[in-house]
Order: C-alpha cells, then structure tokens, then sequence
C-alpha cells in the first residue's frame, strides 16, 4: 500500500492510498469516481500505446524511429511552429516544451490562456489575495464558489474545505457559510445547507453585482431596491454582511466567471473588490483560489515566468524572448503558424468550429496518451506515459502549492513520458 497524489484534477489529493505490485494497480481507496477514472485510464479502450503516422489520409501505426524522423522532417521545413496545451503533462515536461519553442523559434502557450491565466495577468494591476486548502479546510468561514460546478469539476473540494473540522477549531461545517453564484442550477446547489446563499444570477451579468458590491462598500445605502442581476436586495445585503464579516473568506474563481462577456473587466472589478474589502476589514480577509479544470494548468504559468518571465504568449525569434501581442487565439486565426505541436490537449474538441478548421489545414503533431477529435487530425503522433501513474513529476495545485506526483506502475512497454519524448525533439532536431 501507498500513498499518493491523484492527478485527476487540480486539487491533487495527497491522501489516496493504492495497493500495487508495479506492474497492475490492485485497489485504489478514497479517489472520487473522477480520480479512479484517471487510473482506469492506463487500461482504457481509448488510450493510446504506439506512434502513429498519417499516410495518405490514415493513420498507420510505426515505430518510435520513423515517428521521430517524420517529427524532425516537419520541423525542419517549419518557420513558424505553434505549441500549445502542457496543462496536463509535469513541469519538467512544461520545461522541455518551452526548450523546444526557443529552439524552433516559435510560439508557446498553454490551456492555462483562455481559462485562470486571465486572473493571473490581471493580478499584476491590481494584486491578488491567495491561500491554501489548509487554510480553507482549518479556518474558512465563508466559502463562495463564483461560476463553477465545483461538486463535478473538483468533486473533493467541499469535502475538504466544507465538511472538514478545523484544527484550529472545535466546529467545521457548522459555522461555514457556502454562497453559490451560477446562473445555472447546478449539482453543487445540492449540497447547501439552510444558512447558505444560493444566487442565481442573470447570465452575463456578474459585473453588475461586483459594481452594486463595490458601490456599497464605499457608500452604504445605495443597492437599488429592485435588486441587481436577478438578485434580490435582501440577498445582496446578506452577500455583502458575510464578505465584509468574515473572518477568513475564500472566492473560489470558475470558469462560468472568466467566460462572461466583458471577461478582462469582470475579473479588474472582482479582484478589486476583495483588495476593497480587504483594505477596510480589521479582523478577516477575502482570498481567492482559482478553480482550473486540469491538474497541471498553474505549472505552466510558474514554468515559464520563473524560466522566461512571461507566463503566457511566449514567441521566441533568434531564440530570444520578443514581445508579442498575439495570443493562441490571434495566431490561429491569422492562420500565422505552418506546424502545430499538441501537448496533452485536444483543440479541436475545445476551440471554436473556425479556429478548429484552421488548426486542421496545416501539420499537426500530436503528444498524448488518449484518443481525441484531435488524433483524428494529426500527421504524427506520439503516445506518453500517464503522469502521476505511470511516471513522476512535479505538478502545481490549485492554490499554487508544489506537489510531486508519483510513479506506481510500469508504462506499456516503449511509451515515454512527455518529458522524455519532447526531450528527444530537442535532441533529434539539434542533430540533423
Ligand atoms: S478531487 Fe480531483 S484530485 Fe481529488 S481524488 Fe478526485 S479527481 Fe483526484
């Protein structure tokens, strides 16, 4: 029996406890269903264990040798490669993949771009308040889950931060408040309890609330009686009572959020309101912990701007660091790219149908250890062992702690890890 960190999400449970002999994984205790689905991934019907190369119009398995060849022959005859994904591969692989952009003198980003990297780039204006999941489970009062299905996404997060007991404190749930804001009635309404605030709000409207906060902070008295965003007055006055009476406040920060309309202004007003609060409250804090989807997606952003200081939108020309305004998004849709190289992604699922078909006209090569829309496209592609079962690294949990996954089991035989693969790109481009 061991214990180890579960790669299924980014809260990277430490305390899963797994019975192998190396080769086959026996039992796996206190993962959630998502968890163990992770670890049912090394014998799942889709995974992939051999490289594969297009010929004509399919794909034909082939060895580890002509895959790399054929990586290297498209390399060579590219002067301007995409990379993109790295949210779900270690930071050593996030490393190499950044090592490979500089070599090829091309343009880097990851997941991390369209999702929580947009708070971290705001941040740098106005400051960010983080914390830990210690601190939630042993000292959070208040809870708020802004535009996320936490209960699904991150289905362990309210057992450890909601259900728990503090240590600090002989009481757990009991004096937590959970307030919910979704426009949608998601699965995690189910666990409220009668204290909570569950906020339905109009879609697309959460500036609007953030603004009647921020107004109110500063000048009582002024929520209109109608209420705002579909959200009555009375409820915004309890809002507004538990954010300025916490003693430690936690917004959990969801996609729903960074999706709305004017997203970069959504995100300047929330972080200005928990600086706002912060600034007036004497006792407590407001913090924020962002809910990202993938298990690595933070390491990225710490990779690159400990390595590069940039997190985000790296182009490389002369292999060096230049500015560049362009983002994942600009680059595909000015079609400014003749290669693409997917790490642990799958864009073609996940993109806008117009951007899809754009990625899918040039040469794409493919890194990854389960079958997606994206194989379907892609002229290369190389299988990778699964982190965090079948090989180690370093990952960043969602509250920006350092965890070091695990190595259980063995890989199929010949699959790498992509750490390993995107090093013997750098070794084989260099060569020829
Ligand atoms: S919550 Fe996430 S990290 Fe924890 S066991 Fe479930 S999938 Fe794994």
């Amino acid at each position: 029996m061991r214990k180890i960190p579960c790669s299924g999400c980014s809260l990277l449970c430490d305390d899963i406890i797994v019975r192998s002999d190396g080769i086959f994984i026996d039992e796996v205790i206190g993962a959630c269903l998502k968890g163990k689905e992770r670890f049912d991934q090394v014998t799942a019907k889709n995974r992939i264990v051999t490289p594969m190369i297009r010929d004509d119009s399919d794909l034909k398995k082939s060895s580890w040798d002509e895959a790399f060849k054929k990586v290297t022959k498209l390399l060579k005859n590219s002067n301007k490669p995409l990379l993109y994904g790295f949210s779900t591969v270690s930071c050593e692989a996030q490393l190499k993949g950044l090592e490979l952009a500089n070599l090829l003198n091309g343009f880097i980003d990851s997941n991390s771009t369209i999702c929580q990297g947009k708070v971290l780039n705001m941040a740098k204006e106005t400051g960010l308040t983080l914390t830990t999941i210690s601190e939630a489970i042993n000292k959070a009062d208040l809870l708020i889950v802004w535009g996320a299905n936490a209960a699904e996404s991150i289905p362990r997060l309210f057992n450890k931060t909601l259900f728990s007991r503090g240590k600090f404190r002989m009481t757990g749930r009991e004096i937590k408040t959970l307030v919910i804001i979704d426009p949608v009635k998601t699965a995690s309404f189910g666990v409220m309890g009668v204290r909570d605030i569950a906020l339905q709000i109009n879609p697309g409207e959460d500036i609007n609330l953030i603004k009647v906060l921020k107004e109110e902070c500063c000048n009582p008295g002024s929520i209109a009686s109608e209420g705002v965003a579909g959200i009555d007055n009375d409820d915004l006055k309890r809002l507004l009572l538990h954010l300025t009476g916490a003693e430690n406040g936690i917004i959990f920060i969801g996609q729903g959020l960074l999706k709305t309309q004017s997203k970069k202004s959504v995100i300047r007003e929330l972080l200005e309101l928990v600086q706002m609060i912060n600034v007036k409250q004497q006792k407590g804090r407001i913090s924020v912990i962002l809910i990202g989807g993938h298990y690595n997606m933070l390491g990225f952003d710490h990779v690159a701007l400990s390595n590069y200081g940039k997190n985000h939108s790296l182009q490389f020309s002369n292999n060096q660091l230049i500015d560049t305004d362009d983002t994942i998004v600009s680059k595909i849709e000015r079609e400014d790219f003749d290669c693409s190289i997917i790490v642990g992604t799958d864009p073609i699922s996940h993109l806008p149908q117009e951007l899809s078909k754009k990625l899918a006209k040039k040469p794409l090569i493919l890194v990854d250890n389960k079958k997606s829309a994206t194989l379907r496209i892609a002229d290369v592609v190389l299988p990778s062992t699964i982190t965090g079962i079948e090989s180690e690294g370093l990952a960043f949990r969602l509250d920006h702690v350092p965890i070091e996954l695990k190595k259980i089991v063995n890989p199929p035989s010949n699959i790498f890890s992509d750490e390993e693969i995107l090093n013997q790109i750098i070794e084989k481009f260099k060569l020829k």
